[in-house]
């Protein structure tokens, strides 16, 4: 197993060929055509080794071998299976009188101890060979052995196979970075996070750029850290993004710029959500959607591991207004079908009265979902939770209907629906046999959430019961577009907030709109999607002062003071720009399958935001914060 992961991580790349080497030739310099032309990696180079664990085969035999690694396990006192992040070895103690000192080492040495033993490679005698096992031709007679250091009683088992809680992975992170999962994530991370520098830097020109992290309040957006500084009643933020540095570095004509950038929300972790975060951040000059959209495809194309399906480009779009209607949410799973479709016409002359209600209303709409091989798969529980979810979390009821199936489970409500509309349903929404519809009614965004929460719900159950919905090896990348510039505030829906952030140019066709009905304004914002996840998202930016200046006081109501050297700098010549940043662990870890981004993150926080392994963030001694001129007011349950 270890060894066809490296092949696939080291020697799966292809070596630039063509078009491309052409480009490397033609137009950079001699430090970065050697820098970019791919061979194996010398893993061995400097150290004690002369190879890897992993690396050894038939053609090494004969050889004599320096090996470095980590005992995995030890058999009967005469074999040890050595470990390094390249694979497994099996090793020979040797038994005789001679080297009794070196097998007194092999022996005594707890299983994770570190050792370097040095030997010879031989053919394992015929009929022991480990056809599992990427080494199992060879073995390695040891002469001498060292041992480096001794391991401890461990917290936990270093196999993967052995199960063991979150908080005590992350309590022991170094151990936990044994495990071939992390190591394979880790190591796949670095190798794509290379190939995006050398795509971004080599072959298009863009220029790494670090920005500040001690930095400023920025008004709109997400919650950010507080760093008190030495004077008085003064504080830094942990920026959110480099957003602001990046349109700066525009107005300084680094016209194209890119980051690998840590950001930093105060907002609680997820599964999909850290409070520190790396984001692969962008940002061009003179460029339009199209333009960034085709360097993010190029860049995700030839960044993308080769075990996996090439990519196909360009990817599709869908405007913001399609993906809520027929997905119910702003980023759709498009591996599987299951759309909500309006069948609101159909009911037009329904008896069913919170049908009728809903039709009656500005905005109300009847919606349906149709669950292929529904009534089959799902118990009538199933359904019942399902109904009870649309209740309790969005207040709405929903009907399940089986037009076809000769199961019927239909409340007394879905029993009154008319034979013309039963079959109309069957026709529209091309239901077959043993097909569930959910159908609901209501104001049109309510409802296509509702359903698009059930669509998702629904797919999970299916999968549960061992129907396969979403390919496991499918990648379905989708741009959301058409956005609109604001929404509603959750808090007070009659004030309007950014949808991206307050940077995000208009679309240039509803400019009028601003002055008017600035709700209907569309913006130039894209989303990227993968798999139901957002992955990235940017906008063509605003350049223009005093239309920023008009957006920010006028509509967004915010104190433009604190962004004054922004206004100041887009009235020095800013030339048009626009960026994205792509979310890298997010990306890395639908690209390997992880259940959560912690586990494509060396040394992530937990679920309430604290490092388990240094137990950050500590308290401070008074003393220690009279410099910041900061006292602590102690909640009045605390027990400090
Ligand atoms: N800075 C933005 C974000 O973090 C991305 C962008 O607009 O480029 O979402």
């Amino acid at each position: 197993m270890f060894s066809c992961w490296l092949s696939r991580q080291y020697w799966g790349f292809s070596t630039p060929t063509g078009r491309i080497a052409h480009l490397i030739r033609g137009s950079l310099s001699r430090t970065l055509v050697l820098s970019s032309q791919r061979r194996t990696p010398e893993f061995s180079s400097f150290v004690a080794r002369t190879n890897t664990c992993g690396e050894l085969r038939s053609s090494h035999l004969g050889q004599e071998v320096t090996l470095c690694g980590w005992i995995q396990y030890r058999r009967q006192n005469i074999f040890l299976v050595l470990r390094d992040f390249h694979g497994l070895v099996q090793v020979v103690i040797p038994q005789e009188e001679s080297a009794a000192s070196v097998k007194k080492i092999l022996c005594e040495a707890p299983v994770e101890s570190v050792v370097q033993v040095s030997g010879t490679v031989i053919s394992r005698p015929p009929g022991q060979e480990n056809p599992k096992m990427p080494t199992g031709e060879i073995e390695v007679k040891v002469k001498t052995a060292e041992l480096l250091n001794s391991c401890k009683k461990l917290p936990f088992e270093i196999k993967d196979f052995v199960k063991k809680t979150e908080a005590l992975r992350l309590q022991y992170r170094y151990l936990d970075l044994r495990s071939f999962q992390m190591q394979y994530n880790l190591r796949l991370r670095s190798q794509m996070v290379m190939k995006m520098r050398e795509y971004l830097c080599n072959l298009h020109g863009f220029v790494d750029i670090e920005t500040p992290t001690l930095f400023k309040r920025t008004p709109g957006g997400a919650k950010e850290f507080v760093i008190p500084s030495r004077e008085p009643g003064k504080f830094y933020c942990l920026p959110q993004s480099p957003q602001q540095f990046k349109q700066l570095l525009m107005v300084g004509g680094l016209d194209r710029y890119f980051q690998v950038a840590r950001c930093y929300r105060d907002e609680g972790s997820r599964p999909d959500r850290q409070p520190e975060f790396t984001q692969i951040d962008i940002e061009m000059s003179f460029v339009d959607q199209t333009g960034i959209r085709s360097l993010i495809e190029g860049l995700l194309q030839y960044s993308w591991p080769n075990d996996k399906d090439p990519l196909v480009v360009p990817f599709p779009s869908m405007t913001f207004v399609e993906a809520l209607a027929s997905y119910g949410t702003d980023k759709p799973d498009t591996r599987f079908g299951m759309k909500i479709i309006d069948i609101s016409d159909m009911f037009r002359n329904t008896e069913v009265e919170f049908l009728q209600d809903a039709l009656s209303k500005p905005q109300g709409a009847v919606k349906a979902i149709c669950i292929s091989e529904g009534a089959k798969y799902l118990k009538r529980k199933d359904i019942e939770s399902i109904r009870k979810f649309a209740a309790d979390h969005f207040n709405q009821e929903v009907l399940p209907v089986f037009p076809k199936a000769s199961r019927n489970w239909n409340t007394p409500v879905a029993q009154s629906i008319l034979e013309e509309q039963r079959s109309g349903l069957i026709r529209l929404m091309e239901i077959q046999e043993d097909d569930v519809v959910l159908l609901t009614a209501g104001e049109h965004k309510k409802a296509c959430s509702v359903l698009g929460k059930l669509r998702l719900e629904c797919a999970d159950l299916l999968e549960a019961r061992g129907l396969v919905l979403r390919d496991p090896a499918l990648f379905s990348f989708l741009w959301v577009v058409d956005f609109p510039l604001f929404l509603p505030k959750e808090e007070n829906p009659g004030e309007l907030e950014s949808a991206h952030h307050p940077f995000t140019a208009p679309h240039p066709s509803d400019l009028q709109l601003l002055y008017t009905e600035p709700e209907k304004v569309r913006s130039q914002h894209y989303d990227l999607v993968l798999n139901g996840s957002e992955i990235g998202g940017g906008s063509i930016r605003i350049h223009d002062a005093e239309l920023q200046r008009y957006i920010l006081a006028t509509l967004l109501k915010e104190d433009v003071k604190l962004l004054s050297h922004l206004l100041q700098a887009l009235g020095f010549g800013a030339p048009p720009h626009g960026g994205i940043a792509l979310g890298l662990d997010r990306l890395i870890c639908l690209v390997t399958g992880a259940p959560s981004i912690r586990d494509v993150i060396a040394f992530p926080k937990s679920f309430r935001g604290h490092d388990l392994m240094s137990s950050a963030p500590e308290s401070l001694p008074p003393e220690e914060l009279k410099p910041y001129h900061i006292q602590v007011s102690w909640p009045a349950d605390s027990e400090a």
